[in-house]
């Protein structure tokens, strides 16, 4: 029999929130898969150190730590790791613990450390086993050593993921701090010049940027143009001011710079917009902030799929001469060779130091170039006509109404927003229907201009008004009717359910009335996540938060007693919300109706309950989803384990309800509404000019933007259930299980 595998798991360079769930993940899988776990404390430093700097770790030192920020092994910078005499020191330390896998939680500095380590591992071990340190068994049962690095960065940086672990978090705070200067702004019509990290990476400017609907930002990969470029942006501004707008929020990334490589300080955006505009302008630092707090929902998922992949990597049997990078990309697990991201990710560095900014932003990739093209339209303060550079497009102008459907999604408002300003930009008129298809019907249906959606980017709920009203019989007829004489050209249904079954029966109806001949299109928002062709859909990511930070609070409530707390949340008959909250939270059991719940798993699930608690467990975590089942739904689990558990622990069932469909959109549901938002506005204007126009919905699969036919809406769902035939999360569920609290583990 082989020896066990030794893994050695670390968090190094610049802490970031996220690298929690990332550690409890790597060892939770590793002690599933029979390995035994080392964490290595403060990074490379504890490496050079060793002693109780590498500590062997069980199932329970990872307990309780998913929702805590920064990370609770450690992380440094360590001069001593860039030295080979360092590096030796730690080889040396590893191998006489026997550890031979490494997992590198960190940013491009850690992982490039751990590409050298990995890559001089022989070498330095044969030159331990010369020196005597250790056997020459010893050097050649340990090598190779395998290297796997997760990106964990709050400045998104990384080459190889489309989202590093922290990023996500440091958007929630710097929307959470961005909204709350807006009102204080607003009431004293003062203009803030907030900066934001990101030495060499402009992501978190323009995604924040995006995401609180900013007036300027300055990137360090996209200097503004020109020498004046101090000019452009106070005409900007002053249009807004002129407009009626109260409040100015300027975003600067700490490493912007001009054309010519010198750097834009936010204090000098602020002189410049005292004296050029008369401004009563002040300057806010977010700084560390960004890195802090409890990690958001998705970084928490992120981590702990990334960290789940890490250690079947290290199992695998592909070779391990080459250290590799576990990031995700479309929404899918990818691994890459750890030394081209790296070396990617620098060309960036040196694309912005050397002057070639189009080089750097091509490195960055299309999502980002859009995101910085898209930002840059949504800032300008009036619309294109009246600019003095104004040149109209060719072609008619259309006039696309906007409507939402379904219950309320926050990042309703963000996508209409983006939607009319969009439109304007490209001189269609924009027209906004109150209520979904009910103000369809009465014709409740008016004019949508530039200002008239401002502020709309941050809040939640549905300004246009919502239903779930479906269409059928002599409605009919009166949308038909509406839609001649409003000359609808175009129309963009933004919600769930309802809205796609609606759409899908103005589809079918196609023949009797030709009224409904025109482009049509469903943007998803629902907080369900129930909707085909598309992975995400906006609101989702807002509930999912929701629902963690009132569980980590609900478990916080619980400290002193022995309680169990079953937390039912909404999703209808999907279980997305319910799996992936349940895998944020760190929650032992999750009801879905996708799995269907039985009397034989109650009862194992109690069993493990009680004995967990009669061995000192103080608190219990279960989510169910709302219909998981007719008969054994959370009343029933609540009397079953309240019964039958009484002798041990409590029972408390905590309703969420609409408390997850509310707040102001999470930064993800923001970028993600705007994004969709973008090509559904393209999308509608290329079906226009066609002979026969589609009638579709829009959605994120993987890394495509796909627009699919309505005609498959029947085909891709199970109607009696609201719910895709195929769920992409669904697999999740096994990681959900695998890192479950258990009561007692070997
Ligand atoms: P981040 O990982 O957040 O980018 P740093 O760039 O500070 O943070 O890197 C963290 C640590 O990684 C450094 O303090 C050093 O110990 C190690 N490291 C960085 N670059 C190298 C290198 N070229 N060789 C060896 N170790 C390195």
């Amino acid at each position: 029999m082989s020896p066990k595998k030794r893994l050695g798991v670390l968090t190094s360079g610049g802490d970031s929130p996220g690298m929690n769930a990332a550690v409890r993940a790597v060892v939770r899988a590793a002690l599933n898969r029979n390995m035994e776990v080392y964490a290595i404390y403060e990074g490379y430093q504890g490496m050079v150190d060793g002693g109780d700097r590498i500590r062997k770790f069980d199932w329970n030192s990872v307990a309780g730590i998913i929702n805590q920020g920064g990370t609770i092994i450690g992380t440094a910078r360590c001069a001593a790791f860039q030295t080979k005499e360092g590096r030796l020191q730690a080889a040396h330390n590893l191998v006489s613990l026997g550890i031979n896998a490494l997992v590198a939680i960190g940013g491009d500095g850690s992982l490039t450390g751990a590409y050298v380590f990995q890559t001089e591992w022989p070498d330095l071990l044969r030159e331990l086993a010369e020196t005597g340190k250790i056997t020459p068994e010893a050097a050649s049962n340990n090598v190779p050593l395998a290297v796997v690095g997760l990106p964990a960065s709050i400045d998104n940086d990384m080459y190889g993921s489309d989202l590093t672990i922290g990023t996500d978090t440091a958007l929630h705070r710097i929307t959470e701090a961005v909204d709350a200067i807006s009102s204080t702004a607003a009431s004293h019509q003062r203009t803030f010049v907030i900066e934001v990290m990101g030495r060499n990476c402009g992501y978190l400017a323009v995604m924040g940027g995006l995401a609180t609907g900013a007036d300027w930002v300055l990137i360090p990969e996209n200097p503004p143009d020109g020498e004046n470029w101090e000019e452009q942006m106070c005409q900007v501004l002053k249009a807004g001011r002129d407009s009626g707008r109260r409040d100015t929020i300027v975003m600067v990334a700490e490493g912007a710079r001009d054309r010519q490589g010198n750097p834009i300080h936010s204090n000098h955006v602020k002189k410049v917009l005292e004296e050029r505009l008369g401004e009563d302008a002040r300057v806010t630092i977010l700084g560390h902030v960004q890195r802090g707090g409890s990690a958001s929902g998705l970084d928490r998922t992120l981590s702990t799929i990334l960290g789940c992949a890490a250690v079947e990597e290290i199992l695998s049997d592909r070779d391990k001469s080459e250290a590799v990078l576990i990031g995700m990309q479309g929404n899918r697990v990818a691994r890459s060779p750890l030394i081209h991201c790296v070396e990617q990710s620098h060309k960036v560095v040196e694309a912005i130091a050397s002057g070639d900014y189009e080089k750097a932003m091509e490195l960055r990739g299309n999502a980002f170039q859009e995101a910085h093209e898209t930002l840059y339209t949504l800032m300008q303060a009036v619309p294109p006509s009246c600019r003095s550079d104004f040149v109209p497009p060719p072609g008619e102008p259309l006039r696309i109404a906007v409507l939402n459907c379904g219950g309320a999604a926050s990042g309703m408002n963000t996508a209409v927003r983006a939607a009319v300003r969009l439109g304007i930009d490209k001189c269609h008129t924009m027209l906004g229907v109150e209520n979904g298809f009910k103000g369809l019907i009465w014709g409740k249906i008016k004019e949508l201009d530039w200002v008239s959606v401002r502020g709309w980017a941050t809040t939640g709920g549905s300004e246009l008004g919502t239903s779930r009203k479906i269409p059928e019989g002599r409605d009919f007829y009166a949308i038909a009717r509406q839609i001649e004489q409003h000359n609808i050209d175009a129309l963009l249904i933004i919600g769930g359910w309802a809205g796609y079954e609606s759409a899908y029966q103005l589809y079918r109806q196609r023949e009797n009335f030709p009224a409904f001949n025109l482009p049509m299109l469903c943007l998803p928002a629902t907080i369900n996540n129930n909707l085909p062709g598309a992975e995400h859909s906006i609101g989702a990511d807002t509930a999912l938060n929701n629902i963690i930070y009132a569980s980590d609070k609900i478990k916080q409530s619980a400290v002193a007693s022995s309680r169990c707390f079953l937390v039912k949340v909404m999703g209808r008959y999907c279980g997305y919300l319910a799996l992936m909250s349940g895998m944020a939270t760190g929650a032992e059991q999750v009801y879905l109706h996708e799995d269907g719940v039985t009397l034989h798993n109650l009862q194992r699930d109690l069993e493990h309950l009680i004995r967990g608690f009669k061995q000192g467990k103080r608190l219990g975590l279960i989510i169910c989803n709302e219909n998981a089942h007719p008969v054994y739904n959370s009343d029933f689990i609540c009397s079953l384990f309240a019964e039958e558990g009484k002798e041990v622990f409590q029972v408390r069932q905590a309703v969420l309800g609409h408390l997850q469909q509310g707040g102001d959109p999470s930064p993800f549901d923001r970028i993600q509404a705007t994004r969709l938002a973008a090509k559904a506005i393209d999308f509608l204007i290329a079906e226009a000019t066609k002979e026969s126009s589609a009638a579709a919905f829009m959605g994120l699969q993987g890394d495509r933007l796909d627009f699919q036919d309505l005609g498959q809406f029947p085909t891709l769902t199970d109607r009696s259930y609201q719910r895709p035939k195929e769920q992409w999360w669904c697999h999740l569920r096994a990681i959900a299980d695998l890192l479950a609290e258990p009561v007692s583990h070997p």
